[in-house]
């Protein structure tokens, strides 16, 4: 078997849409190209219908997930200004480093791993923070936290949110839940190669932001002209940065693909094979780690049973049946697995593949 071959499940980059891979290879169009340019503009489009939103500056920036949260803090953190992190993952943890290495004064929510973020506590943590953040799909833990309440309680803050793992999986609608900036990756259920960050900001948050960031490449003022009057149709094009036109390409050809199937069908999918997967496991005798009534249904989380060798079934996934399954994330890298059914994985024959498989290395 080639690694190619081998790589057939998987979260994360192992198992995009097709009609993302097939992008990739397609003759490149040069970034000044008016048909890159028109590819671009329809690309900020189905990005905003992605996002649930109507703000103009929506875009695909062009770095890894990491790099739209980064985007996300030097534009509207500086010195001295108040943030607040509902931190219940390995997300949330590098939100507040990314906030406070921006001059945040960071106020941290702790929670436990595997339970959502409490609204009535993040609230409540600070009177007049600038910005509150949080993670809408903890992917270290398997959580969806509730961000239309937490959008309903912000009150004056502007709310920061990392929709990396939520993006095109589940409902996310940042206009209606009060999301003011959000970013995300293209690698999840986005169903794209990794590489690119889908960011959208709205109104309030671009008057308030950060004059002068700390960053060349991901200051929004700057990055504006990269795709015309900052992702609003048409508008002048001024040089920036080259676009990474192949990977545009491909998020293109993703989103494609997945509005033409439609967002509540996708949805749907993603929600039935998580469901398969999930009772799939519980009837199995394993263990979930995800509280009860926040679990995902892309990422699945569950507990290695007591005196299993956790990389050995790993290996073994991967080696005998071609299936990529995650450690778990943090203080739970050896106790916990983590299993994505994204983008084009989220299928039920994907879910029950995988289910079969795990009976067969556990031999339950
Ligand atoms: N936020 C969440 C919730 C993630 O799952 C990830 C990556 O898995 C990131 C941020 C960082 O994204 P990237 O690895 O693309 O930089």
């Amino acid at each position: 078997m080639t690694i190619l071959d081998r790589r057939l499940f998987g979260p994360g980059p192992s198992n995009p849409y097709p009609e993302a891979t097939a992008a990739l290879g397609l003759p490149l169009l040069g970034h000044l190209d008016p048909a890159f340019v028109a590819m671009m503009d329809e690309t900020c489009d189905m990005l905003r219908t992605v996002w649930g939103t109507t703000n103009a500056r929506t875009l695909p920036i062009s770095a890894t997930g990491s790099a739209g949260m980064e985007a996300a803090f030097v534009n509207t953190v500086s010195d001295g200004d108040v943030v607040v992190v509902a931190v219940n993952g390995l997300f949330g943890q590098r939100m507040a480093e990314v906030a406070r290495r921006c001059g945040g004064e960071v106020v941290e929510v702790e929670h436990a791993w595997g339970t959502p973020v409490d609204v009535d506590r993040v609230v409540s943590a600070h009177p007049h923070p600038k910005v509150i953040a949080a993670v809408h799909a903890e992917t270290s833990t398997g959580v969806r936290s509730d961000i239309a309440a937490l959008g309903a309680a912000k009150g004056d803050a502007l709310l920061l949110v990392d929709a990396v793992t939520s993006i095109a999986g589940i409902d996310l609608q940042a206009d209606a839940w009060g999301i003011d900036v959000g970013y995300a990756g293209t690698q999840k259920c986005l169903g794209v190669a990794p590489g690119l960050a889908p960011f959208t900001i709205g109104e309030r948050a671009w008057e308030r932001r950060v004059e002068k960031p700390r960053s060349w490449y991901l200051d929004l003022g700057l990055l504006g002209g990269y795709v015309g009057e900052a992702g609003t149709k048409g508008g002048a094009r001024t040089y920036h940065h080259t676009a990474p036109v192949a990977m545009v390409a491909s998020l293109h050809a993703g989103l494609t693909r997945i509005l033409e199937e439609g967002l509540p069908a996708v949805h749907a999918r993603h929600q039935q094979a998580g469901h398969l997967l999930q009772a799939g496991l519980v009837e199995m005798g394993l263990e979930l780690f995800a509280d009860a009534g926040c679990r995902l249904p892309e990422l699945t989380t569950v507990k290695v049973p007591d005196g299993v060798d956790s990389a050995a079934v790993r290996r073994e996934l991967l080696e005998r049946f071609g299936i990529e399954i995650g450690a778990g994330a943090g203080p739970y890298a050896a106790t916990v697995w983590r299993i994505g059914l994204m983008g084009h994985n989220a299928r039920p024959d994907a879910a029950l593949l995988v289910l079969a498989a795990l009976r067969d290395v556990l031999g339950r």
